[in-house]
């Protein structure tokens, strides 16, 4: 049965990457709650308070680094992208070596001004954990649900 939610949007990656999946989790566990509520308080760090995104990377059932995004600072890599500044994801793979991200996790999670927003990844984002083997990415939608990606 083809869920229209499941229906892969046909968008082509600047290294011609097709879009994953974005799926609803059947059931969420209070483990991954635990960590998109650490990506929210990490959002809260943000220094634009206009835009609040935080980002945790877990391995093993240990955060093994955090991030924010920056309005004011941006990153060789994303030059050229429609959103060239530091993205939380982006900020929490730096300096972490190669090897503890592959097969690691990453919670990304935004919060507006009364509730929680959308904090699904951008193209750029994704390519870079796709890189690095990050292996699924969870994050907030609008009213606080939670989606995913498997990018394995
Ligand atoms: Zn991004």
């Amino acid at each position: 049965m083809e869920n229209s939610r499941n229906i892969k949007k046909r968008i082509r990656y600047k290294d011609n990457e097709e879009e994953p999946a974005t799926r609803q989790p059947m059931v969420l566990s209070e483990r991954h709650r635990r960590y998109i509520r650490y990506a929210l308080r990490r959002a809260n760090d943000a220094p634009d308070q206009m835009f609040r995104l935080g980002c945790v990377i877990v391995k093993h059932c240990a955060v093994i680094s955090s991030g924010t995004n920056n309005m004011k600072k941006t990153h060789p890599r994303a030059i050229g992208y429609d959103y060239p500044f530091l993205h939380a994801e982006l900020d929490a793979m730096i300096g972490v070596d190669a090897d503890i991200l592959h097969g690691s996790t990453i919670y990304v999670a935004r919060q507006r001004a009364s509730s929680i927003g959308l904090a699904k990844p951008c193209s750029f984002c994704l390519a870079q954990m796709r890189k690095f083997g990050i292996k699924e990415v969870y994050y907030t939608t609008y009213g606080g649900g939670i989606e995913y990606m498997d990018l394995r």
